[in-house]
Protein backbone atom coordinates (compact mmCIF):
# COMPACT_ATOMS: atom_id res chain seq x y z
CA UNK A 1 0.00 0.00 0.00
CA UNK A 2 1.69 3.44 -0.76
CA UNK A 3 2.11 5.68 2.06
CA UNK A 4 -0.15 8.70 0.12
CA UNK A 5 -2.31 8.37 -2.40
CA UNK A 6 -5.04 10.47 -3.90
CA UNK A 7 -7.27 9.08 -6.61
CA UNK A 8 -9.68 10.68 -9.11
CA UNK A 9 -8.82 14.41 -7.30
CA UNK A 10 -10.74 17.25 -7.92
CA UNK A 11 -10.33 20.77 -6.81
CA UNK A 12 -11.99 24.02 -7.74
CA UNK A 13 -11.29 27.63 -6.86
CA UNK A 14 -14.84 28.75 -7.49
CA UNK A 15 -15.17 28.41 -10.80
CA UNK A 16 -11.31 27.42 -11.50
CA UNK A 17 -11.33 23.63 -12.45
CA UNK A 18 -7.79 23.29 -11.28
CA UNK A 19 -7.33 19.79 -10.36
CA UNK A 20 -8.76 17.64 -13.14
CA UNK A 21 -8.58 13.73 -11.80
CA UNK A 22 -5.51 13.83 -10.17
CA UNK A 23 -4.64 10.08 -9.20
CA UNK A 24 -1.01 9.52 -7.76
CA UNK A 25 1.06 7.65 -5.50
CA UNK A 26 3.99 8.26 -3.28
CA UNK A 27 4.89 4.93 -1.66
CA UNK A 28 7.11 5.06 1.88
CA UNK A 29 11.18 5.81 1.49
CA UNK A 30 10.55 7.71 -2.33
CA UNK A 31 11.29 10.85 -3.26
CA UNK A 32 8.31 11.86 -5.99
CA UNK A 33 8.39 14.94 -8.14
CA UNK A 34 5.85 16.92 -9.31
CA UNK A 35 6.90 18.88 -12.51
CA UNK A 36 5.01 21.23 -14.71
CA UNK A 37 5.11 24.71 -16.01
CA UNK A 38 3.38 27.85 -14.24
CA UNK A 39 -0.49 27.13 -13.46
CA UNK A 40 -0.29 23.60 -13.90
CA UNK A 41 -1.75 22.84 -10.20
CA UNK A 42 1.23 21.81 -8.38
CA UNK A 43 0.76 23.83 -5.42
CA UNK A 44 -3.00 23.16 -5.69
CA UNK A 45 -2.32 19.54 -5.46
CA UNK A 46 -0.03 19.96 -2.30
CA UNK A 47 -2.50 22.47 -0.58
CA UNK A 48 -5.27 19.59 -1.54
CA UNK A 49 -3.45 17.22 0.13
CA UNK A 50 -3.25 18.93 3.73
CA UNK A 51 -6.62 20.21 3.51
CA UNK A 52 -5.67 23.58 2.70
CA UNK A 53 -7.91 23.78 -0.12
CA UNK A 54 -10.76 21.16 -0.49
CA UNK A 55 -11.45 18.09 -2.86
CA UNK A 56 -14.41 18.18 -4.49
CA UNK A 57 -14.20 14.61 -5.87
CA UNK A 58 -11.75 11.64 -5.26
CA UNK A 59 -10.23 10.53 -2.42
CA UNK A 60 -6.74 11.17 -0.13
CA UNK A 61 -5.20 8.30 1.90
CA UNK A 62 -2.59 8.32 4.21
CA UNK A 63 -0.71 5.68 5.98
CA UNK A 64 -3.92 3.50 5.45
CA UNK A 65 -6.24 6.51 6.63
CA UNK A 66 -8.71 8.54 4.56
CA UNK A 67 -8.21 11.83 4.95
CA UNK A 68 -9.75 14.11 2.34
CA UNK A 69 -11.94 15.77 4.74
CA UNK A 70 -9.67 15.71 7.79
CA UNK A 71 -8.63 19.32 9.09
CA UNK A 72 -5.26 20.74 8.52
CA UNK A 73 -4.27 20.50 11.62
CA UNK A 74 -5.26 16.83 12.31
CA UNK A 75 -3.15 16.17 8.98
CA UNK A 76 -0.42 18.09 9.97
CA UNK A 77 -0.34 15.44 13.50
CA UNK A 78 -0.94 12.52 11.26
CA UNK A 79 2.82 13.05 9.84
CA UNK A 80 2.43 15.25 7.08
CA UNK A 81 4.84 18.22 6.93
CA UNK A 82 4.23 20.52 4.18
CA UNK A 83 6.77 23.65 3.45
CA UNK A 84 4.87 25.71 1.40
CA UNK A 85 6.32 28.20 -1.36
CA UNK A 86 7.53 31.76 -0.53
CA UNK A 87 9.61 29.82 2.47
CA UNK A 88 6.76 31.67 4.62
CA UNK A 89 8.75 31.82 8.02
CA UNK A 90 7.88 34.11 10.86
CA UNK A 91 10.06 37.46 10.18
CA UNK A 92 9.74 38.95 13.36
CA UNK A 93 10.30 35.57 15.69
CA UNK A 94 13.87 33.77 15.91
CA UNK A 95 15.54 31.08 14.24
CA UNK A 96 15.04 29.58 17.57
CA UNK A 97 11.03 30.45 17.85
CA UNK A 98 10.55 30.10 14.58
CA UNK A 99 11.89 25.91 15.02
CA UNK A 100 9.73 26.14 18.02
CA UNK A 101 6.76 27.01 15.85
CA UNK A 102 7.29 24.13 13.98
CA UNK A 103 6.71 21.84 17.05
CA UNK A 104 3.30 23.29 17.75
CA UNK A 105 1.83 20.11 19.05
CA UNK A 106 4.66 18.95 21.39
CA UNK A 107 4.55 19.78 24.84
CA UNK A 108 7.90 18.28 25.74
CA UNK A 109 10.61 20.67 26.21
CA UNK A 110 13.16 17.69 25.56
CA UNK A 111 11.00 16.76 22.44
CA UNK A 112 11.58 19.81 21.46
CA UNK A 113 15.24 20.22 21.86
CA UNK A 114 15.67 17.36 20.20
CA UNK A 115 14.28 18.48 17.58
CA UNK A 116 16.40 21.59 16.84
CA UNK A 117 19.51 19.87 17.77
CA UNK A 118 18.45 17.74 14.46
CA UNK A 119 17.52 20.76 12.74
CA UNK A 120 20.76 22.06 13.56
CA UNK A 121 22.81 18.88 12.04
CA UNK A 122 21.29 19.09 8.51
CA UNK A 123 21.69 22.94 8.71
CA UNK A 124 24.37 24.01 10.63
CA UNK A 125 23.86 27.51 9.30
CA UNK A 126 21.01 27.90 11.30
CA UNK A 127 22.38 27.20 14.71
CA UNK A 128 25.32 30.40 14.08
CA UNK A 129 22.01 32.15 13.88
CA UNK A 130 20.10 31.28 16.22
CA UNK A 131 19.41 34.13 18.00
CA UNK A 132 18.88 36.20 14.34
CA UNK A 133 15.08 37.34 13.03
CA UNK A 134 14.18 35.31 10.47
CA UNK A 135 13.10 38.13 8.59
CA UNK A 136 16.28 39.23 8.34
CA UNK A 137 18.35 36.08 7.06
CA UNK A 138 19.29 35.41 3.29
CA UNK A 139 16.33 33.69 0.90
CA UNK A 140 18.73 29.97 1.42
CA UNK A 141 18.76 30.66 4.90
CA UNK A 142 15.14 31.34 5.25
CA UNK A 143 14.40 28.12 3.13
CA UNK A 144 16.92 26.06 4.86
CA UNK A 145 14.85 27.52 7.64
CA UNK A 146 11.44 26.62 6.10
CA UNK A 147 12.40 22.99 5.76
CA UNK A 148 13.84 22.67 9.09
CA UNK A 149 10.86 24.08 10.71
CA UNK A 150 8.59 21.38 8.83
CA UNK A 151 10.61 19.00 9.71
CA UNK A 152 10.55 19.85 13.62
CA UNK A 153 7.10 17.29 13.94
CA UNK A 154 9.40 14.19 12.80
CA UNK A 155 6.89 14.12 9.59
CA UNK A 156 6.44 10.76 7.95
CA UNK A 157 6.31 12.83 4.72
CA UNK A 158 7.88 16.20 3.65
CA UNK A 159 6.49 18.03 0.84
CA UNK A 160 8.38 20.63 -0.18
CA UNK A 161 6.71 23.19 -2.73
CA UNK A 162 9.77 24.83 -5.08
CA UNK A 163 12.49 24.75 -2.62
CA UNK A 164 14.67 26.41 -4.70
CA UNK A 165 12.88 29.02 -6.14
CA UNK A 166 14.84 32.68 -6.01
CA UNK A 167 18.01 30.79 -4.93
CA UNK A 168 21.44 30.93 -6.41
CA UNK A 169 22.85 27.98 -7.80
CA UNK A 170 25.15 27.19 -5.21
CA UNK A 171 21.96 27.41 -2.53
CA UNK A 172 20.24 25.23 -5.19
CA UNK A 173 22.81 22.69 -5.14
CA UNK A 174 22.82 22.43 -1.36
CA UNK A 175 19.08 22.64 -1.49
CA UNK A 176 18.73 19.04 -3.32
CA UNK A 177 21.98 17.96 -1.52
CA UNK A 178 19.63 18.00 1.66
CA UNK A 179 16.86 16.45 -0.06
CA UNK A 180 18.71 13.20 -0.82
CA UNK A 181 20.31 13.52 2.71
CA UNK A 182 17.28 13.67 4.20
CA UNK A 183 15.85 10.93 1.66
CA UNK A 184 18.92 8.46 2.51
CA UNK A 185 18.09 8.44 5.87
CA UNK A 186 14.68 7.53 5.48
CA UNK A 187 12.34 10.74 4.65
CA UNK A 188 9.91 10.24 2.10
CA UNK A 189 9.59 13.49 0.13
CA UNK A 190 6.92 14.58 -2.49
CA UNK A 191 9.03 17.40 -4.08
CA UNK A 192 7.27 19.95 -6.64
CA UNK A 193 9.35 22.31 -8.38
CA UNK A 194 9.80 24.23 -11.84
CA UNK A 195 13.69 23.07 -11.97
CA UNK A 196 12.88 19.95 -13.25
CA UNK A 197 16.66 18.88 -14.52
CA UNK A 198 17.81 19.42 -10.66
CA UNK A 199 14.12 17.60 -9.76
CA UNK A 200 14.42 14.34 -11.42
CA UNK A 201 18.29 13.77 -10.78
CA UNK A 202 17.25 13.61 -6.87
CA UNK A 203 14.09 11.74 -7.31
CA UNK A 204 12.78 7.88 -7.77
CA UNK A 205 9.78 9.26 -9.48
CA UNK A 206 8.01 12.08 -11.35
CA UNK A 207 4.69 12.94 -12.43
CA UNK A 208 4.34 15.61 -15.05
CA UNK A 209 1.34 17.87 -14.78
CA UNK A 210 -0.25 20.15 -17.57
CA UNK A 211 -3.69 22.25 -16.59
CA UNK A 212 -4.93 19.93 -13.52
CA UNK A 213 -3.66 16.93 -15.46
CA UNK A 214 -1.14 14.44 -15.12
CA UNK A 215 0.01 13.80 -18.87
CA UNK A 216 3.41 11.20 -17.97
CA UNK A 217 4.47 9.95 -15.37
CA UNK A 218 7.68 7.28 -14.75
CA UNK A 219 10.59 6.46 -13.12
CA UNK A 220 12.34 9.97 -12.64
CA UNK A 221 15.36 8.72 -15.02
CA UNK A 222 13.19 7.57 -17.86
CA UNK A 223 11.38 11.16 -17.39
CA UNK A 224 15.08 12.52 -17.57
CA UNK A 225 15.95 10.78 -21.24
CA UNK A 226 12.54 11.48 -22.40
CA UNK A 227 12.11 13.76 -25.71
CA UNK A 228 8.77 15.61 -24.92
CA UNK A 229 10.28 16.00 -21.58
CA UNK A 230 13.37 17.51 -22.25
CA UNK A 231 11.96 19.81 -25.29
CA UNK A 232 9.07 21.13 -22.95
CA UNK A 233 10.70 21.24 -19.53
CA UNK A 234 14.46 20.69 -19.22
CA UNK A 235 15.35 23.09 -22.92
P1 LIG B 1 3.26 27.85 -10.00
O1 LIG B 1 4.49 27.10 -10.25
O2 LIG B 1 3.11 29.07 -10.86
O3 LIG B 1 2.97 28.09 -8.56
P2 LIG B 1 1.39 25.65 -9.93
O4 LIG B 1 1.56 24.51 -10.86
O5 LIG B 1 1.80 25.46 -8.54
O6 LIG B 1 2.10 26.91 -10.56
P3 LIG B 1 -1.18 26.34 -8.87
O7 LIG B 1 -0.69 27.43 -8.01
O8 LIG B 1 -1.53 25.06 -8.26
O9 LIG B 1 -0.12 26.07 -10.02
O10 LIG B 1 -2.42 26.89 -9.71
C1 LIG B 1 -3.26 26.06 -10.51
C2 LIG B 1 -4.38 26.91 -11.12
O11 LIG B 1 -5.28 27.34 -10.08
C3 LIG B 1 -3.90 28.17 -11.81
O12 LIG B 1 -4.71 28.38 -12.94
C4 LIG B 1 -4.13 29.25 -10.78
O13 LIG B 1 -4.37 30.50 -11.37
C5 LIG B 1 -5.35 28.76 -10.05
N1 LIG B 1 -5.37 29.19 -8.64
C6 LIG B 1 -4.43 28.91 -7.69
N2 LIG B 1 -4.76 29.45 -6.50
C7 LIG B 1 -5.92 30.09 -6.69
C8 LIG B 1 -6.80 30.86 -5.84
N3 LIG B 1 -6.52 31.04 -4.56
N4 LIG B 1 -7.90 31.39 -6.40
C9 LIG B 1 -8.19 31.20 -7.71
N5 LIG B 1 -7.43 30.49 -8.56
C10 LIG B 1 -6.31 29.94 -8.07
Amino acid sequence: MPLLELQNIHTYYGGIHALKGMSIEVNEGEVVTLIGSNGAGKSTTLKTICGQTRAREGRITFDGKDITQMRTHDIALLGIAHVPEGRRIFPKLTVRENLEMGAFSVKDKQIIEEGIERAFRYFPRLKERIDQKGGTMSGGEQQMLAIARGLMMKPKILMLDEPSMGLAPILVEQIFDIVTELNREGMTILLVEQNANQALSVANRGYVIQTGEIILKDDAQDLLANPQVREAYLA
